[in-house]
C-alpha cells in the first residue's frame, strides 16, 4: 500500500475525518484501473487508521467523474492486489472479462459499501454511470446545486452500469425513465427523491460536506458501525445484494450479445446516441 498516488490524493482535513480525492480532473475524474485500485488502498488506510471515523470521497474539478475510462487499455490484473476470489482473468471469451468485471467493479463497489465506517459523497457537476458506482456504495451525499445523476449505457445496449442499486437509488419508475432515456437527473430533482442528502452552492460544497463528516465523527466508532450495518442489513434483506448479482449477470449476458453482434463489448453505436443528446 503506498500513499504515493497517481491518481488521487489522501487527506486528514480535520479531527477523524479522511479525504479520498479523485484528482484527474483534465479527464473528468475517468476511471481506469490504476484509480480504482489506487481508491481500494486510500479506503483500507482510512479504515485502518484508529483516527478516522469518517471518510469522504471528493473529486478534483469541474465534474465528480465522467465514468468508466473506455480509451484505456486493459489492466494486466497481475499487477493490481484482488479484493475478491476471482480469477482466470486472462480467460477468453465471456469468461475473463466477466471476471474481471466482478473483480474490479462489482467486488471494489460492494467491498467499499461495507467499509465499517461512515462514508460521504461530496459530489460536483456531472456524474455519468461509473462515477454513480463511486457514489452510490458511499453512506451519504452531499451535492453541489450543479450536479447531475445520469447513467446512459443502456445506449451500449446493456442495462446499467454494473453496480446496479438503481431501483433502491432512484425507486423502480424513475429507475426505468434514467435507464430507457439516459436523461441526467439534476440537484434539486435528486434532493426531491431523497437521492442525496443536501444540495449546497458549490462554493460551501467542501465546507459543508467537512462540517457533516466533522459532526459525525463526535460520536463512537462502534455505534456508528452498528448503525451502518444496520441500515446495510436492511437493504439486504429487502434483496440488494442478489438483485446486483441478478443484474450483473445480465449485463454480461450484454456484453457477450455485443460481442457476438458487434465484436466488442458495447454497442459501437451508443456513443453517438449519448453525445448526440448531452
Ligand atoms: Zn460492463
Amino acid at each position: 500500500m503506498t500513499e504515493n498516488f497517481e491518481r488521487i490524493r489522501y487527506e486528514l482535513p480535520s479531527e477523524g475525518v479522511a479525504r479520498i480525492v479523485l484528482a484527474r480532473p483534465e479527464a473528468a475524474n475517468a476511471q481506469d484501473y490504476l484509480m480504482l485500485s489506487e481508491l481500494n488502498d486510500a479506503f483500507n488506510l482510512a479504515a485502518a487508521d484508529e483516527g478516522v471515523r469518517v471518510i469522504i470521497l471528493a473529486a478534483d474539478g469541474k465534474h465528480f467523474s465522467s465514468g468508466h475510462d473506455l480509451s484505456a487499455s486493459s489492466p494486466d490484473m497481475d499487477d493490481f492486489p484482488t479484493v475478491g476470489t476471482q480469477c482466470h482473468f486472462n480467460a477468453p471469451g465471456a469468461e475473463g472479462y466477466m471476471a474481471r468485471e466482478a473483480e474490479m467493479y462489482l467486488g471494489l463497489c460492494w467491498r467499499w459499501r461495507n467499509l465499517p465506517k461512515p462514508t460521504i459523497a461530496q459530489v460536483q457537476g456531472k456524474v455519468i454511470a461509473g462515477g454513480l458506482m463511486l457514489v452510490w456504495p458511499m453512506d451519504m451525499i452531499v451535492a453541489a446545486e450543479n450536479v447531475t445523476f445520469s447513467d446512459p449505457v443502456v445506449a451500449f445496449n446493456v442495462n446499467g452500469c454494473e453496480y446496479f442499486v438503481h431501483p433502491f437509488e432512484a425507486g423502480s419508475r424513475l429507475a426505468k425513465e434514467m435507464l430507457f432515456t439516459g436523461r441526467p437527473i439534476a440537484a434539486e430533482e435528486l434532493l426531491q427523491r431523497g437521492m442525496v442528502n443536501q444540495v449546497v452552492p458549490l462554493n460551501d460544497l467542501e465546507n459543508a460536506t467537512l462540517e457533516l463528516a466533522t459532526h459525525i465523527a463526535k460520536r463512537p466508532m462502534f455505534g456508528l458501525t452498528l448503525a451502518k450495518q444496520s441500515v446495510n442489513q436492511a437493504l439486504d434483506a429487502m434483496g440488494m445484494y442478489n438483485s446486483l448479482q441478478s443484474a450483473f449477470s445480465l449485463h454480461h449476458i450484454g456484453h457477450s450479445n455485443n460481442k457476438e453482434v458487434h465484436g466488442m463489448l458495447i454497442d459501437p453505436a451508443g456513443m453517438k446516441v449519448i453525445r448526440d443528446e448531452a
